[in-house]
């Protein structure tokens, strides 16, 4: 095994000898749900200060050894990043905008104090585990294998500074078609006890804590009935900021689409696309600070007639219902609004190879 860095890193392969037999991953793979199931390989990439990045492999599927004193396991140094493989229906496999989160990943790890992964390097380990796990990513409609890149500080050592040893990883989860039964739209809670991210924080970076601290609202939301939910700003409380894990979309009558923009919001690459193919149909897009005002009073006055959330696991979720003290806007029981399932056709069609791909955003990863 090579020490020193090369550029491109070259990847050792290691085949699982406990490869699930066709049969059993077929069983999987007409029912996978979300993240339950993971693939027979896994990527790994070693990052040491002196070293750089070396190491690359492709290796059966397992748990990670890691010391006790990790310092990810302390200080929460990590990072990841979320995208799908979709096969076509020629049988080929791609990606969507990876340099998007090949990029995404990097300003993540600035945040963080993480090493930055080169771009060829982000894409080959997609590649890599696609050579050995392509037969994981599954057919059925609105099906796909969802990837999971993430970076995490190894270095064992209880004092407070920047790892000196990374790992870096991808595994792979077969996903089933998020709304089975077809979109429906979801109520959200508001949450006003709790925030996302704080001014100057890690909000606009994609790392495990933000997550963590949602946790204790998401089961408030929960407890309201409620599939997820709203924060505002930490400074005000009049702003929106997003849902846990998707970005929100605001539609008016005139066909302006309108997203809150902060630096505590998590810049979806779903809600980018999303927003591109409105602008290409001629829709105005607003990226501009929204308050919470704006939603409930346009939603009673009618000139907001759909909100929607979105990323990358349920692509577009339609919201009927904003809930929270004091506050009830919309309708459980709305239907879907009509440009927000067409924008989400129009983006599936691309990524599942259906619709002219004019932006260029997918990547083939199966050579
Ligand atoms: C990943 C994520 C999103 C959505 O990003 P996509 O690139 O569209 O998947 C939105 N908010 C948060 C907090 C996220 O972690």
């Amino acid at each position: 095994m090579t020490i020193a860095t090369t550029f491109p890193l070259s990847f050792d392969v290691t085949p699982s000898t406990a490869q699930r037999a066709t049969a059993e991953r077929d069983a999987i793979l007409a029912d996978p749900g979300f993240g339950k199931h993971f693939t027979d390989h896994m990527v790994s990439i070693t990052w040491t200060i002196d070293g750089g990045w070396h190491d690359a492999e492709v290796l059966p599927y397992g748990p990670l050894s890691l010391d006790p004193a990790a310092s990810v396991l302390h200080y929460a140094q990590e990072i990841f990043e979320g995208l799908k493989a979709y096969r076509h229906a020629d049988g080929s496999i791609w990606s969507f905008r990876p340099e998007a989160n090949s990029r995404r990943l990097r300003r993540s790890a600035t945040r963080l104090a993480l090493p930055h992964l080169a771009e060829e390097d982000f894409v080959e380990s997609l590649r890599q585990l696609i050579a050995a796990d392509g037969s994981w990513v599954p057919s059925a409609p609105e099906t796909s294998l969802y990837l999971r890149p993430f970076m995490i500080a190894t270095e064992s050592f209880l004092g407070v500074r920047a790892a000196q040893k990374v790992g870096y990883h991808v595994i792979a989860s077969p996903a089933g078609a998020y709304f089975a039964s077809g979109v429906t739209p979801v109520s959200i809670w508001l949450s006003t006890n709790y925030s996302r991210a704080g001014k100057g924080g890690t909000g606009a970076a994609k790392t495990g804590g933000n997550y963590a601290s949602s946790l204790l609202p998401q089961q408030e939301a929960a407890d309201h009935g409620c599939a997820q939910v709203l924060f505002l700003d930490s400074v005000e409380g009049v702003y929106l900021e997003e849902l846990g894990g998707m970005n929100v979309v605001l539609v008016y009558k005139d066909g302006t689409l309108v997203t809150p923009e902060s630096d505590s919001i998590l810049e979806g690459i779903t809600r980018d696309s999303i927003l591109q193919l409105a602008e290409d149909r001629g829709h105005k897009v607003e990226r501009r600070r929204v308050r919470l005002d704006e939603w409930v009073d346009g939603v009673a006055s009618g000139d907001i007639t759909e909100v929607f959330a979105c990323g990358t696991a349920a692509v577009v979720t339609p919201i009927g219902r904003l809930i929270g003290e004091g506050i009830d806007v919309g309708s459980a029981d709305a239907t879907a609004g009509e440009l927000t399932m067409s924008l989400r056709e129009e983006l599936t069609g691309m990524q599942y190879g259906r619709v002219p791909d004019r932006h260029g955003w997918m990547t083939r990863l199966d050579r």
